[in-house]
């Protein structure tokens, strides 16, 4: 019964030949794509053009001959149409750490009469080491750290608030924030918006023209599978391109870089996001796997996400597994992103034991499990496989085998 209905969503499932556009490896159910995404075939091509072609052959040329030099625009662009920005508005560079940094001085220089940032307390921790470095660098009387409950973000923003900090889909939960709601409130007291889209891009229709977000960060390693390290990417807002500074004065930002005068001067538009060379290689894994996007729609894309999510719960709740883990993801698949995650108390051992039978999901301290669905190249009949492994671990136990106990580096 189930099988054959698993069997007919992937038959009518319009994402259903993009799977074949990425490398999986044999007896692997990969749920993971939420931590890295699985290695597209024209991201391995495009690294081996740029390394035997353009650095080979064309050496130090290719920073004009193969436009290295506008990658970070040029892939930011694409980027954009992703996330509902028009162009310009977008860089593709550093990491999302980085990149708030840069946003966050920015939006302090912007409110530089307010000093208190607000965000939550179960916001992904490198969002709010972040701020805590700027207040260590800058003093509390210039920047403050406010953490409070997801839900409690618009009533807490006050008039000392210079910006609220704020990740899309909570990346324990899967639960999403309604940012364009939350950005009319932030706004009526006169602060500004920070959006990580880390768990958002490229699976979940943004608009961050239309709801007015400041700035924004993200990744391309995840959803967007551009590889492990490859860079990410920021968003400003062309409102606030006068007027921000970020304290990066590197020469990639400069007006004029190769003037190489001795003075900083900022680029008026997005580049002054833009610190140090970038770097070509993974910037160039980036540009290709954006390829993939090519034709798609992000509707679409949502649309099969919940529905991933909605079968996996199903599969779940009619098997024995529902009864040991427990759901902390939101119900309504309207209210959660691409993933589903469960607090169970053996949850390490259960994701090695998982990792055993070929099921890659994550484990994140201190007793949760996360599932992630990647619509690009989930099918609905390996969400069916998992769930009977997961059963038969739960039921036989095997998690409590001592060589699931130990501990990696990277959990
Ligand atoms: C993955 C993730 C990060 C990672 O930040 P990096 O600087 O790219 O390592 C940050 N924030 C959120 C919400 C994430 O999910």
């Amino acid at each position: 019964m189930i099988k054959t209905s698993v069997a007919s969503l992937d038959n009518n499932d319009p994402l259903r030949e993009v799977a074949s556009q990425f490398h999986k490896p044999e007896g692997v159910i990969y749920l993971d794509g939420n931590s890295l995404g699985l290695m597209p075939h024209c991201v391995a091509k495009r690294i081996e053009t740029v390394t035997r072609e353009q650095w080979g052959n064309d050496l130090i040329a290719s920073w004009n001959k193969h436009h290295w030099i506008d990658l970070s625009r040029n892939v930011g662009d694409k980027i954009a149409s992703l996330l509902g920005a028009d162009y310009g508005q977008v860089a593709c560079c550093d990491s999302i750490s980085i990149n708030l940094f840069k946003v966050l001085c920015a939006a302090l220089s912007i409110n530089s009469e307010r000093k208190k940032i607000l965000s939550t307390e179960d916001n992904f921790p490198t969002d709010l080491y972040m701020v805590q470095g700027l207040e260590a660098l800058l003093g509390h009387h210039r920047c403050e750290l406010v953490m409070v409950e997801e839900g409690q973000l618009a009533e807490a923003v006050d008039e000392d608030t210079a910006a609220v900090l704020v990740t899309e889909v909570n990346f324990r939960t899967g639960n999403i924030v309604d940012i364009a709601g939350l950005t009319q409130v932030v706004h009526k007291h006169g602060a500004l918006v920070i959006v990580d889209l880390a768990h958002s891009a490229g699976v979940l229709p943004i608009a961050l023209d239309k709801h007015q977000i400041d700035f924004a960060v993200g990744c391309t390693y995840k959803y967007l599978n551009a590889g492990p390290g490859a860079p990410g990417f920021v968003y400003a807002s062309k409102r606030h391109h006068e007027k921000l500074v970020q304290p990066l004065f590197g020469w990639m930002g400069h007006a004029n870089g190769f003037a190489f005068s001795p003075l900083y001067s900022p680029a008026q538009d997005i580049n002054q996001m833009l610190v140090g060379t970038p770097p070509v290689i993974s910037l160039s894994a980036v540009d290709a796997a954006l390829d993939i996007y090519d034709g798609l729609s992000l509707d679409t894309i949502r649309n099969k996400s919940k529905q991933l999510t909605n079968v996996f719960l199903e599969l779940l709740k009619a098997s024995n597994a529902s009864k040991e883990l427990t759901c902390i993801s939101p119900l309504d698949a309207e209210r959660r992103g691409s993933q589903l995650s469960f607090e169970f108390e053996h949850a390490y051992a259960l994701c090695q034991a998982l990792i055993e039978v070929g099921v890659i999901a994550d484990f994140r301290a201190p007793n949760f499990i996360r599932f992630g669905v990647s619509p690009l190249y989930t099918h609905f009949h390996e969400l069916a496989e998992a769930v009977e492994k997961i059963n038969d671990i739960l039921v036989y136990k095997t998690y409590l085998a001592s060589r699931f106990q130990t501990r990696n580096k990277v959990t």
